[in-house]
């Protein structure tokens, strides 16, 4: 039994992480706030980074993050794993009622990029964001270990995102591939996009050409390192589905309508080049 969220965190392969006074966050949900506080009094948050990167030398149509199986598994099976430590702690990741994102560039997990990913100086802007939420004061023993990072400026505002996006859409996320590829319904003009991007789910674009990517570490997380299918095809979707594997992936929550119409969408621009 562990008595240190410290020692928790690095037998998880978990290295990024921070505390703050709950005073210090936003709130951008109060309805969830109260969800998922349940009246608890909160005092202290650990805001952490989940490293997902595992380089990959296949050709890939989906983005990096959706190679593996879905990360809410991964922190449902991570929440688990705390509460047998630490009794009933309260946790997030992605459904949070909070600004994650804020709270971890606060905290000096990373700052935020032009491409609007938070960049941190280990993992670049391949992590997702956690936080643990407590009662206690961050004075309290269970933080032995961890201190509040100091915030530094990483994104080094080179345009190098902007330039290599290939709609524009860096300063308007209406146009991001990786909104519409998720859309269940087109709208006119949204087809042709996901034809020429040839990604099926998701978009890495403005992640692969940026420079803080260059020496991004690979996460030691073995969740994020087993499983992976970084090519969809239809035959692999219909084997997923046969397996009861689908639900488990990252796209899932879309429905199989929406990936097996990107898949054939995209297979109609290989089609052409052929
Ligand atoms: S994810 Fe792709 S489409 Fe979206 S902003 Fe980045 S490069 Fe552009
Ligand atoms: S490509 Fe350059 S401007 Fe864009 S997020 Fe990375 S460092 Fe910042």
């Amino acid at each position: 039994m562990l008595t240190r969220l410290k020692d928790f965190f690095h037998a998880e392969k978990i290295y990024e992480y921070s505390i703050l006074p709950f005073s210090e966050v936003t709130v951008t949900d109060p309805r969830r706030a109260e969800r998922t506080f349940g009246g608890r009094e909160c005092n202290t948050v650990v805001p952490f980074l989940i490293p997902y990167l595992v380089k990959c030398e296949e050709r890939s149509n989906i983005s990096v993050y959706a190679h593996a199986e879905d990360y809410h598994y991964y922190f449902k099976e991570l929440s688990q794993r705390l509460k047998s430590h630490f009794g009933d702690l309260i946790s997030a990741c992605d459904t949070s009622p909070i600004n994650e994102v804020e709270c971890a560039v606060k905290a000096g997990l990373g700052s935020f990029g032009r491409n609007g990913l938070i960049i941190n100086g280990r993992y670049g802007t391949y992590a997702f964001v956690g936080e643990l939420f407590f009662s206690v004061p961050p004075s309290h023993p269970i933080f032995e270990g961890i201190e509040r990072k100091e915030t530094k400026a990483l994104c080094l505002d080179c345009g190098a995102c902007q330039k290599a996006c290939p709609v524009d859409a860096i300063c308007d996320k209406s146009r991001c591939i990786s909104f519409i590829n998720q859309k269940k319904r087109l709208d006119e003009g949204d087809q042709d996009t996901i034809i020429r991007s040839e990604s099926v789910w998701g978009c890495d674009i403005c992640q692969q050409v940026c420079p803080m990517n260059k020496n991004a570490e690979e996460t030691e997380i073995e969740f994020f390192r087993q499983n992976r299918t970084p090519y969809l095809t239809e035959e692999l979707l219909d084997s997923m589905i046969e397996k009861g594997s689908f639900e488990r992936r990252a796209y899932a929550w879309r429905g199989e309508a929406v990936v097996r119409r990107n898949i054939k969408l995209c297979q109609k621009q290989k089609n052409a080049l052929q």
